[in-house]
């Protein structure tokens, strides 16, 4: 457990962060700013010391108690926010699932999956149900930002997933100080959190109307991205504008070169080149994790109000190239949303068996949290609270910790000197057997 709660410095410095920022909003003497630490290769909150006053000597600052790196009590937190009559332990709390997709082609084709992230924000947008929303854009470089889309052609130019740290602080402090209403997208671990800070700040939760989520494995640093593009002889320095997902599905990375040229790259899940594609697996899972990523429990954005996701199953891999997402709706608020863009034209419905919709993802990571939590704990290591979702422990969970090695190191010439001993000690225990 966490040993100083008056701040979220302790937090960073427990590697119990994840970058969502959303300490930030929380600070009623606006004491937090959340920067980027190119040595962790993330985002994390700093505290003017100067400024802050200790929640008037608290013995759990504010930005503790919304902060999702530290607990998450979903019995409670769904008690509160989701209605979803069904159960299920990969899904969580739902009421219906579906497949879809954008009925506009462009918005289809550019996005992640089935552009319905976009298309919803922008019908939403449009009818007037929203003033803005809180999205996460990338227009130039390596490094997101959260902002408030508040047009159309803003929400477009936000679309796609960006596989590396992302913050909402400088976004959520935003709608704090502005009128009107406003959607949210983000990770489980940002819903984690602004779920919490709408608890605590009920004025926030009456701006915030609707909570999209994103399903989400993992999160990885910045360095995964760099040493994934220097694996592809690419200088991260000179890329002027990166996507990572787009061009139909399951889609591609796509650069501009600040000398104006154009590159693209082949995802992983395409990828047929066995050493490519174990690349693209160190950078975007096994080596560059977000530490506080092994002991999240949470695959599918449990305390959205609408999850979305990517459809991995064989008859879309099979057959789907342009884009197709997959939805899990929680609640009247996000079924109603739905139901109302489909009759309106934006986007394509079609409701889907929530069994299929659970086994289209690999859940094996996720299920060993609990176990990683536990190792982690006996090694000394400042772990999580969560409540209200339980997972047996397994052995093999707690030994394939050490999968993930390079994760827990700092990246710098020396350890990145033992990234290739580590990825081939893997590739070798894996193939005789899964020691591990
Ligand atoms: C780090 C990460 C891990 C993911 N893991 C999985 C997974 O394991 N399985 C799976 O099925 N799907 C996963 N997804 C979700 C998937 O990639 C798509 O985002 C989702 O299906 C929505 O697609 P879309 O076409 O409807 O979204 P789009 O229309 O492309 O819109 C995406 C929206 O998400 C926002 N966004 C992008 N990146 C981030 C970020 N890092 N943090 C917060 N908001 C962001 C954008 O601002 C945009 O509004 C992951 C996404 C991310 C970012």
């Amino acid at each position: 457990m966490l040993r100083d709660h008056r701040t979220v410095t302790s937090v960073v410095t427990s590697d119990l962060c994840m970058s969502c920022g959303i300490c930030q909003p929380s600070c009623h003497v606006d004491a937090i700013t959340v920067i980027n630490d190119k040595k962790r290769g993330m985002f994390i909150p700093v505290i003017d010391e100067t400024i802050c006053d200790f929640c008037e000597e608290a013995q759990v600052g504010k930005c503790v108690i919304v902060c999702p790196g530290v607990e998450v009590n979903f019995t409670k937190l769904s008690e509160k926010f989701i209605e979803g009559q069904n159960h299920s332990p990969i899904l969580g709390n739902y009421d219906k699932c579906y497949y879809a997709h954008a009925s506009d082609h462009d918005i289809r084709f550019t996005s992640s999956s089935g552009g319905l992230v976009t298309s919803l924000l922008i019908f939403a947008l449009e009818q007037k149900l929203i003033e803005g929303v809180a999205v996460i854009t990338m227009d130039t470089g390596l490094e997101p930002r959260g902002i408030i889309a508040r047009t159309t052609e803003e929400v477009k130019a936000a679309a796609g997933s960006k596989y590396c740290p992302a913050h909402l602080g400088d976004a959520l402090t935003e709608i704090a100080n502005s009128d009107g209403r406003y959607a949210v997208v983000g990770l489980p671990c940002h819903l984690h959190g602004v779920r919490k800070l709408e608890k605590i700040n009920p004025r926030l939760k009456t701006k915030i109307l609707y909570h999209f989520g994103l399903y989400c494995a993992n999160t990885n640093s910045f360095h995964g991205t760099e040493y994934f593009l220097k694996k592809n002889e690419i200088n991260p320095e000179e890329v002027s504008q990166l996507r990572y997902r787009g061009m139909g599905w399951p889609g591609m990375f796509s650069l501009k070169m600040k000398n104006g040229e154009k590159k693209t790259i082949k995802r992983g899940t395409t990828e047929t080149d066995k050493q490519r594609r174990a690349v693209f697996s160190s950078a975007f899972h096994y080596d560059f994790q977000l530490p506080r990523c092994f002991t999240c429990n949470d695959l599918t954005a449990e305390l959205a109000d609408i999850s979305f996701a990517d459809p991995w199953n064989k008859k879309f891999i099979a057959k789907e190239r342009v884009g197709k997402s997959m939805l899990v709706v929680r609640n009247k608020i996000g079924d109603e949303l739905l139901k109302l863009a489909a009759k309106m034209g934006a986007i394509v419905l079609e409701e889907a068996d929530p069994e299929e919709v659970a086994r289209s993802q690999n859940v094996d990571f996720k299920n060993g949290a609990q176990s990683r939590l536990k190792a982690l704990n006996f090694l000394g290591k400042a772990t999580p609270h969560y409540v209200g979702k339980k997972q047996t422990i397994n052995i093999r969970y707690m030994w394939n910790l050490g999968f993930h090695i390079m994760s827990f190191l700092p990246k710098n010439r020396l350890t990145l000197k033992l990234l290739p001993l580590v990825q081939f000690s893997r590739r070798v225990l894996l193939k005789f057997g899964n020691i591990l």
